[in-house]
């Protein structure tokens, strides 16, 4: 589908809404389903003001038309109401997000499975890479499940996406300190490398439940995150293979030139399909852990979100 956004027009005319689906930063996600068609799909509300302008929806559009493929997900329409509300209509993503899904109960996590995910998680990038574009903001909540029963994902929020320009100086003051690299915290260049980062942050963290860079505070993340110091004493990697080692070692590397690519990572021997898997059932207590922290963190990052903006919050 060729979408430019609709000027003027009130998504309700041509959607009826539902459900809430979810909410981030800058937008509100809600089940919706499209009178004509019958289908059901996913409308982003998103409002435009100092925060969020109405060029940075556009870009999100923009670089979403672009990105057609299985493992990222897929843009089907888009309104301006021509006021303070913009709404992305996208494809419907059933399965929640891919840490809530694992820690289920009735959810059995082995090194095999974590492998399953991280390669989709390759693929999209590498996808996105092949079109030079920049997530920069690859973490847990943005790698959504198809299904509550399958093991396929998808990868969602382009809000901080970029064309990637190698004769333009790209530095970014966004993203979230844990999953950030090194470049990001020292304002450095950044490029494909940036993204690589945070996807050994994500394996590191589906593997272990543990967050490698985590300090008592903002400011230590961020100086653990400089030195690129992490390690593999805690007792949950006692079960982990090597070669899921290496793969996390080539990732989270301080120089962006030197980590594996996407494609590298495809054809890493951790990934490789013809290789014997590791099935024994890993511990998931502290990954339980690691998801009510960031669950915390959302609802406090949302109510100072808010905030900024000037909005009264009513208990
Ligand atoms: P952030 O604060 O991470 O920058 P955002 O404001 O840009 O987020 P999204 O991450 O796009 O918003 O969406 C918020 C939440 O809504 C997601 O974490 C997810 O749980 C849910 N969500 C988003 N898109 C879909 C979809 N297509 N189908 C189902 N749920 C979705």
């Amino acid at each position: 589908r060729n979408v430019t956004v609709k000027q003027d027009k009130d998504v309700k005319e041509e959607y009826n809404l539902y459900e809430e689906l979810g909410r981030g930063k800058f937008g509100t996600v809600y089940k919706c389903e499209e009178k004509a068609s019958g289908r059901v799909l996913a409308a982003k509300f998103i409002t435009t003001n100092r925060a969020v302008d109405r060029k940075d929806v556009e870009r999100e559009v923009e670089i979403m038309r672009v990105l057609q493929h299985p493992r990222l997900l897929q843009l089907y329409d888009a309104f301006d109401d021509g006021k303070k509300q913009m709404c992305i209509i996208l494809e419907l993503i059933e399965g929640g997000e891919l840490f809530e899904r694992v820690i289920d109960d009735d959810f059995v996590l082995t090194e095999k499975v974590c492998a399953i995910f991280m390669k989709q998680i390759c693929e999209g990038i590498g996808y996105m890479h092949s079109q030079n574009i920049l997530h920069l903001d690859m973490k847990p909540e943005n790698v959504l499940c198809l299904s509550k029963t399958g093991n396929r994902i998808k990868l969602i929020d382009f809000g901080l996406a970029i064309k990637f320009d190698p004769l333009k100086k790209i530095q970014i003051l966004f993203g979230t300190p844990e999953f950030v690299s090194p470049e990001v915290v020292n304002f450095d260049r950044v490029s494909y490398g940036t993204d690589m980062w945070s996807v050994g942050v994500i394996c590191y963290t589906l593997l272990s439940g543990l967050s490698p860079f985590m300090g008592d505070s903002v400011l230590e993340t961020m100086a653990n995150v400089t030195k690129a110091a992490f390690d593999f004493n805690d007792e949950s990697f006692e079960p982990i293979t090597d070669e899921a080692k290496d793969f996390i070692c080539q990732l989270l590397v301080k120089d962006r030139t030197e980590r594996m690519s996407a494609t590298n990572c495809l054809h890493h021997p951790w990934l490789r399909e013809d290789k014997k898997k590791e099935v024994a059932q890993l511990n998931k207590t502290k990954l339980k852990k690691f998801v009510t922290r960031r669950r915390w963190q959302k609802a406090v990052n949302t109510i100072l979100a808010l905030k900024r903006m000037g909005a009264v919050i009513v208990p």
